[in-house]
């Protein structure tokens, strides 16, 4: 099993929330499938396998998840939701070649400068964009 998603069915058990076996099939999704997939992505994934799923179900269950803190809403592009499955602090890089985002390790905790002493941080994103590594070495081809 996917360390993810032991963890959050664990914490889901904990807090006495039981998902639907469909409803499972989205969390399933957001650990194996995709990374920081939006509902459109889910709901391509598993259409085939569960024709009768919604995006709004697709859609509640992220934000139900979202709430009990298992999972990360990011919004770092202006149109589209994404949703991590990841919520330890870390940062995001956009490929701007292949649309691929990738996690690194970074601890938002250090970002917070004097200016904003007495604000009440509630997020805090790091968020770059570039070319990924495989994309600038098929660049050279
Ligand atoms: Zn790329
Ligand atoms: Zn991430």
């Amino acid at each position: 099993m996917h360390p993810r998603y032991a963890l959050v069915t664990n914490q889901l058990k904990k807090h006495q929330i039981r998902l639907s076996d469909r409803r499972l099939k989205i969390l399933e999704c957001l650990c194996y499938n995709l990374e920081h997939p939006t509902v459109d992505q889910i709901y391509v994934n598993l259409h085939k396998e569960i024709p009768t799923l919604s995006k709004t179900t697709i859609y509640n269950t992220l934000h139900t998840l979202a709430e009990l803190g298992l999972i990360r809403i990011i919004n770092i592009e202006d149109n589209k939701t994404r949703y991590d499955i990841i919520t330890e602090s870390h940062g995001h890089f956009k490929c701007q070649t292949c649309g691929s985002i990738f996690n690194f390790e970074v601890d938002l905790k250090f970002f917070a400068t004097d200016e904003l002493s007495g604000f009440k941080i509630m997020e805090r994103n790091l968020y770059f964009k570039g070319i990924c590594q495989e994309c600038l070495l098929n660049k050279n081809d």
